[in-house]
């Protein structure tokens, strides 16, 4: 199936409804081994997003991507400001002059959305940061596609592997962000931008799930 540009807006819109509804999960995530300000950084950034909709709604899908990625970098703040602000930057420059979003666009938008935090963050899988419920989630997203899989499978699986990455910086040493400061004490904690990361898929899976292929 093709996702529409109504498809992405309606992922933000969704992404924005469970930040708000999981602010408070998020920044108690953060208060264990950062600063208590995750779920307040990104409700700020994706409440202005969703107050630009009508905005978007009259651009088309990269530019309406890009446009989230300038909101993001302006208000969210934090660490997380400029890594989801990059991820959508890249994500924007992937699907440019798309109308509407092939399996293999939507994968060339998550790799590009990774690879730029990658490349601005530098953490690497293992570090306990957004990356380890990212790079799972856009590994198994590309694998079902190239078993021909639809596109809510996709998502589906993409969805399972963010929420296993998400677990597994339970254990993990912190060795980026502010988390990193506490050395040992950063274990025994979830981390708190591979939660909202999680959310980000599952968000993206609820609005492809509804629709049949
Ligand atoms: P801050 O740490 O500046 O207060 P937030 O609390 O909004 O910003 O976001 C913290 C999250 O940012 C962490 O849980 C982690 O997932 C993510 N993060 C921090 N540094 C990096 C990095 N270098 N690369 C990828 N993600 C990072
Ligand atoms: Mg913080």
């Amino acid at each position: 199936m093709m996702v529409t540009k109504e498809q992405i807006l309606q992922w933000l819109e969704q992404f924005a409804d469970a930040i708000a509804q999981n602010k408070e999960y998020l920044t108690q995530l953060d208060a264990a081994i950062g600063d208590a300000d995750h779920g307040i950084n990104m409700d700020r950034g994706f409440q202005k997003v969703v107050n630009q909709l009508p905005k978007l709604a009259e651009q088309d899908i990269s530019s309406a991507l890009k446009t989230v990625s300038m909101t993001l970098i302006s208000s969210v703040g934090g660490a997380s400001g400029p890594l989801y602000g990059t991820f959508f930057l890249r994500a924007s420059t992937a699907v440019a002059g798309k109308q509407e979003l092939s399996n293999e666009d939507l994968a060339s938008l998550l790799q590009a959305g990774l690879d730029g935090v990658l490349q601005r963050g530098k953490a690497q899988m293992g570090d306990k940061t957004m990356i380890d419920a990212l790079s799972p989630a856009v590994t198994a997203f590309t694998q079902a596609i190239g078993q021909g899989k639809t596109t809510s499978e996709a998502i589906q699986q993409a969805t399972a592997a963010a929420e296993q990455g998400m677990q597994a910086t339970i254990p993990m040493l912190a060795k980026k962000g502010r988390a990193s400061y506490l050395g040992d004490r950063s274990i025994d904690h979830q981390d708190p931008g591979a939660t909202s990361v999680y959310l980000m898929l599952k968000s993206l899976s609820e609005v492809i799930g509804m629709t049949s292929d």
